[in-house]
């Protein structure tokens, strides 16, 4: 006889897991990371680094070292950065110390669904407002919402994921002007936008801004993301996110790779480039919409069945991300922008691939 299985905490039962496919197709612009490795120095300058560090001991529980280099970096004080496995770790210990059962977090849909994912697994209501029809943030609407529902914690993806929209300092400072809640701006793609919300980031202001090293810093696979945000909100997050959580080789990879900002620097201006050339070839195919992007993706729309052009795409090879049956998202997808020979292949499958999926 099998025993009873114990089943998932109440709130959980009808959680579903993230769902993004991971095909092994020859060219594969679904989940925004770099195309490019890391520079070839960098991971010689890491390897000779471990090689160095004391295994049997726990990492620096305060990652002084790599907290240092990045605040030197964004000429702000250590006291403001808190790092973690992938900023998703980030907006997970954001929420397990500011949100749980009684409390609510915003987010504005549609945008990336860990936010309101990560809320329900930390037993945080979620509150939903609607984006324009240009998915921007309304801020008198915004401002609205967070009035009626009061929440802890209130999310503002910006550039927004996957819609690209980047919102005015404007919209960031009616929100925090709005209540006590936390806003916590996610710029995951903050490099590839022409501003950022760093900069507003003060000791007094309940603004935070979480940032990472997976996509223009090719760290995708060590997982490492922080936050700036004021000291109060770092000691909190201290006290609640697992002591040694961030192994060494995260950490030492974080201090060397920030001697390659030059390098990365010029990897943003390729790659934004690239998602303009992308955009712009895009608008002269017949039965595609494209919407502006500040980040290294680009989203569009099909006139006709945008998840069979999802399917017709990966026949050819090119693996992009199917939003298509997303509300507000109808027949869209998200495709990451990759080398230039990537985007070539990409816009020719996709000139074939419209041809035999939209409606005329
Ligand atoms: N925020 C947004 C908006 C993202 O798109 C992603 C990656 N898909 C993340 C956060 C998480 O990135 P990571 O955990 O790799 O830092």
């Amino acid at each position: 006889m099998t025993p009873e299985r114990l089943s998932p905490r109440g709130d959980l039962q009808n959680l579903e897991g993230y769902h993004s496919p991971q095909f092994d197709v020859p060219v594969r612009l679904n989940t925004n990371e770099s195309p490019y490795a890391p520079p070839p120095e960098f991971v010689e300058a890491w390897l000779d680094a471990l090689r160095a560090a004391p295994l049997n001991r726990y990492p620096d529980r305060g990652a002084r070292e790599l907290r240092a280099a990045l605040a030197a970096q964004l000429g702000q004080p250590i006291e403001r950065l808190f790092c973690a496995n992938g900023s998703n770790e980030v907006l997970q210990t954001l929420l397990l110390t500011f949100g749980g059962a009684g409390r609510a977090a915003a987010v504005f849909e549609p945008t990336y669904a860990l936010h309101s994912h990560i809320a329900r697994i930390t037993g945080t209501s979620v509150v939903a407002g609607e984006r324009t029809a240009d998915f921007a943030v309304d801020p008198a609407a915004a401002r609205a919402l967070v009035a009626d529902h009061r929440p802890a914690v209130v999310f503002l993806c910006s550039p927004n994921n996957p819609t690209g929209t980047v919102e005015t300092a404007g919209t960031v400072e009616a929100l925090v002007d709005a209540s006590s809640a936390l806003v916590v701006v996610d710029e995951a793609y903050g490099e590839f936008a022409d501003h950022s919300a760093v900069d507003l980031v003060a000791d007094d202001r309940p603004l935070i801004v979480s940032r990472t090293y997976s996509k223009v810093w090719s760290m995708a696979a060590l997982r490492l993301g922080f936050c700036v945000a004021p000291p109060w909100v770092v000691e909190e997050l201290e006290k609640v996110v697992l002591p040694y959580h961030l192994a060494v080789p995260t950490q030492l990879a974080g201090v060397l790779a920030l001697r390659y900002g030059s390098e990365m620097d010029e990897r943003v201006a390729l790659l934004v480039r690239e998602r303009e050339r992308v955009r712009a070839d895009l608008h002269t195919v017949d039965g595609v919409t494209v919407f502006p992007s500040g980040a290294n993706f680009v989203l569009l729309r099909v006139h006709g069945d945008g998840h069979a052009l999802w399917q017709r795409l990966v026949d050819r090879g090119v693996l992009v991300r199917d939003f298509s049956r997303w509300p507000r998202l109808d027949e869209c997808l998200r495709v990451t922008v990759g080398t230039p020979e990537e985007n070539d292949a990409f816009l020719a499958a996709l000139r074939e691939a419209v041809e035999e999926v939209r409606v005329a």
